[in-house]
């Protein structure tokens, strides 16, 4: 059952400011994750403060150096069908189309799907768990079938968003507003690695707001794409993703970004594999390279060593798709 809470839909930033002052209130988007989170007991909610009223969060805009703005409250059904995004941007438009289910894309926005919370079943179970402030991580020696095989410390979950890895390939920036004014970050920097503080998502302070991402302009030669593994084919979260942003002089990589979802407990970008292929021609064996490289330092748990091979087959078989 949902909690008791106080619900305020201001209608300007410094009015949400203002509300969000009162300890336990949470941000409501679409609210397709906070309110599950609520429901199922994960964290208590003194107030909700609609994002819903405010004019200006809702559109994509060309940006003067040739990129987008794109507002917080962009549902994840537009930016799947934008013709901007997916012309110029498609890893973008495949992520999102690959979100979900097609309710769930029309009610969940931009900023929430960046924030949020993971799906680690121990964390949205009954489990004091090293998330809810526990002794430990219940994955660790448990069902850990779907979590991470890179960046395991306190705590192995995956980070759940098929958005943001590719916004992280595509070097985007996220706006950010708060009482104390704006700042940005980018959204290769937002998530919080559980090694540094497994309580917290992102790096937003208390009090602020995501008001929009921007993307910079499209490099000439950049071709992209997004491709997610589920166990299921749609309603279903990555167990192995992949956003891929190259560009290309023909078939030389001359930089790359290459962003794995459903691996690390936040997008991971592997450096590794860029620098496999950075400079050299896209091939069968440039990319079974990249894709070793991707995942030589990957320790799997006890029930998740299967994704080892899924993502290096994954990544090879991606990467030369990027080909034709
Ligand atoms: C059954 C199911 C399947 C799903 N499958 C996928 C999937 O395959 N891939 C995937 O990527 N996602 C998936 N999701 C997650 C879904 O995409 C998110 O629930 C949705 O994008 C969140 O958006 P929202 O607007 O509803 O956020 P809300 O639920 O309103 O908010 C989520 C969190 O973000 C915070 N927040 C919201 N907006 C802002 C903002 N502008 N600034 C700062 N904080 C903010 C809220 O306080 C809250 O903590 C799934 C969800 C469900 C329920």
């Amino acid at each position: 059952m949902l909690p008791a809470f106080n619900y305020a839909r201001p209608e300007s930033l410094k009015e949400v400011f203002r509300e969000l002052k009162t300890t336990n209130a949470y941000l409501h988007a679409g609210g397709s994750d906070l309110l599950g989170c609520l429901h199922d007991g994960i964290f208590p909610a003194t107030k909700l403060v609609s994002l819903n009223a405010l004019k200006g969060l809702n559109s994509i805009k060309k940006t003067a150096d040739g990129g987008l703005k794109i507002g917080a409250l962009v549902n994840i059904s537009t930016l799947a069908a934008a013709s901007d995004i997916s012309r110029r941007y498609p890893v973008l438009a495949e992520a999102a189309a690959q979100v979900a289910s097609p309710q769930l894309r029309n009610q969940g926005t931009l900023g929430g799907n960046l924030c949020q919370k993971p799906r680690c079943w121990y964390y949205r179970g009954e489990f004091d768990c090293v998330r809810k402030g526990g002794a430990k991580c219940y994955a660790f020696n448990g069902q850990n079938q779907f979590h991470c095989i890179l960046g395991g410390s306190a705590c192995y979950i995956v980070h759940p968003s098929d958005v943001a890895p590719a916004l992280v390939a595509l070097d985007a920036v996220v706006k950010i507003s708060g009482a104390q004014g704006e700042r940005t970050l980018p959204v290769a920097d937002l998530h919080v690695h559980p090694k540094d503080d497994p309580l917290r998502e992102t790096y937003l302070e208390p009090g602020e707001v995501i008001t929009a991402v921007q993307l910079p302009a499209a490099a000439s030669g950049l071709r992209s794409s997004y491709r997610k593994i589920g166990a299921r084919q749609s309603w279903d979260f990555a167990v192995a993703g992949l956003a891929l942003a190259l560009v290309m002089d023909q078939d030389r990589v001359t930089n790359a970004r290459i962003v794995l979802s459903g691996a690390a407990p936040v997008p991971w970008r592997s450096r590794e594999a860029e620098t496999a292929l950075k400079g050299q021609r896209l091939s069968a064996e440039t990319a079974g390279q990249a894709a070793a490289a991707a995942v030589a330092k990957a320790k799997a748990l006890e029930h998740n060593a299967y994704k080892i091979s899924m993502f290096k087959g994954l990544i090879q078989e991606q990467l030369l798709k990027l080909l034709s």
